[in-house]
């Protein structure tokens, strides 16, 4: 893949030093690998579950639902075989979007509950979403990255646990904004090599309009329940518009 219009691998997880900034694809070594034969994959057993789990999450999970719905709707429609793929990945990163191929990875070897998948799979989406609907440049501007990290943290209930248990020990109000900052900053430091300084720069200077926009999502969704609820408005939105 050429580097320009290579993929923005939004990883999660932090990464080593390295001497060239490779945009994120040294945490996915399975990238330029040839597809496996249907047989080796069948016998490879964590990338059985990894599609089990995918196929649950597509078909259970309401943050899934309302971004695959909302996908479809911006003309971006999300097909299973084509736009997923289970894979090894390096570190302890959990997944990435390939932009270059609108793909989302899967890390197979470091998803290893069906929760798990959920959040990454909804974090991946989101990115995803962002890159259906707007023109975002991930490579050159590292504000477009920084916006669409602060929406992945915010919206795919990544910092919803961390949330609840400081509200539980500390009562921490703005908990939830300090753990959105924090997971934009490192998910931006895991995939450019850019300072931290220069990361923490991006997120703050496009935190609040980023931050505010919820869409496709209309608000926060803390918990399933409120997931499942912003799935409900945005199809009734959707009939309401319809019959305009
Ligand atoms: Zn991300």
């Amino acid at each position: 893949m050429d580097g320009a219009e290579a993929a923005a691998p939004a990883a999660e997880e932090k990464a080593g030093e390295e001497e060239e900034d490779d945009l994120g694809y040294r945490l996915f070594p399975d990238r330029n690998k040839k597809p496996q034969s249907f047989l080796v994959r069948s016998l490879f057993t964590f990338h059985n579950k990894c599609q089990l789990m995918l196929r649950m999450t597509l078909d259970t999970n309401p943050y899934a639902q309302l971004l695959l719905e909302a996908m479809k709707q911006s003309g971006c429609t999300v097909f299973n075989d084509r736009h997923f793929s289970c894979e090894n990945c390096d570190g302890c990163v959990s997944g990435g979007f390939d932009s270059a191929t609108s793909q989302i990875v899967l890390c197979q070897n470091n998803i290893r509950q069906q929760s798990h998948m959920n959040r990454v799979v909804t974090h991946e989406l989101i990115h995803a979403f962002d890159h259906c609907r707007a023109h975002v440049d991930w490579f050159k501007n590292v504000k477009h990255l920084a916006c669409s990290e602060i929406r992945a943290a915010n919206l795919s209930g990544d910092c919803t646990l961390m949330n609840e248990i400081a509200r539980f020990k500390f009562g921490l109000k703005g908990h939830h904004q300090t753990c959105v900052r924090d997971r934009a900053i490192r998910s931006i430091l895991a995939v450019r090599k850019v300072s931290k300084e220069t990361a923490e720069k991006a997120v703050d200077e496009v935190f609040d309009a980023c931050f505010n926009d919820l869409e496709p999502f209309g608000r926060i969704p803390h918990s399933k329940t409120d997931a499942k609820r912003a799935y409900r408005d945005f199809q009734n939105r959707d009939r309401y518009n319809a019959n305009l």
